[in-house]
């Protein structure tokens, strides 16, 4: 188990609890002011992209996700975006935004993979969903998802993780899919 994993298997532990998990009030609860983007202002004209940002001002730790994407990225966004602040990633005056490039499962920068490791483990818990698979009985991809509260895609992508299905996560041109795709 990796540093990402381990912190967010201990966040959800602390903060969470049940599922599905609510990274919105996770987040809130450890501090984080978490507000969507304003649509009407210069920052969103600037980057229309935009599915979220982490930055920090006057000691606050700021989580802005774009509103205008579906519930589901909205909840991806935002633990991913958790994760930048509680790995360490944001340092004072610097600001990650984030498109949907950053949530890739190949996405090259060391930041962005830890912050998607972080959010795909608060979501969807390693040993629940290994549990609700092989317990449960959950085989349905779709019922998972929708029970952790997270898209089809990144069920699939988890699960091939967890080494419970094959590789039908990767796509004929070898493109892997985002973690966060809607
Ligand atoms: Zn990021």
């Amino acid at each position: 188990m990796n540093v990402a994993q381990k912190l967010a298997r201990d966040v959800y532990s602390q903060y969470a609890g049940s599922l599905p998990v609510d990274p919105i009030m996770v987040a809130r609860d450890m501090g984080c002011e978490v507000e969507p983007i304003d649509p009407f202002t210069s920052e969103f004209d600037r980057e229309p992209n935009c599915s979220g940002m982490a930055y920090l001002d006057r000691g606050v730790k700021y989580i802005k996700y774009s509103a205008s994407e579906s519930p589901l990225r909205q909840r991806f966004t935002v633990a991913h975006e958790l994760g930048h602040h509680l790995l360490g990633h944001v340092k004072k005056g610097m600001k990650f935004r984030d498109t949907p490039n950053e949530f890739r499962a190949s996405v090259s920068s060391r930041e962005e993979r830890e912050a998607n490791v972080f959010a795909a483990e608060l979501l969807m818990p390693s040993e629940l969903v290994m549990s609700a698979y092989l317990n449960s009985s959950i085989r349905d991809v779709e019922k998972l998802a929708s029970a952790f509260g997270v898209s089809k895609v990144a069920m699939r992508i988890k699960l091939q993780e967890l080494d419970l299905i094959t590789s039908i996560s990767i796509d004929r041109s070898g493109v892997r899919y985002p973690y966060n795709a809607g």
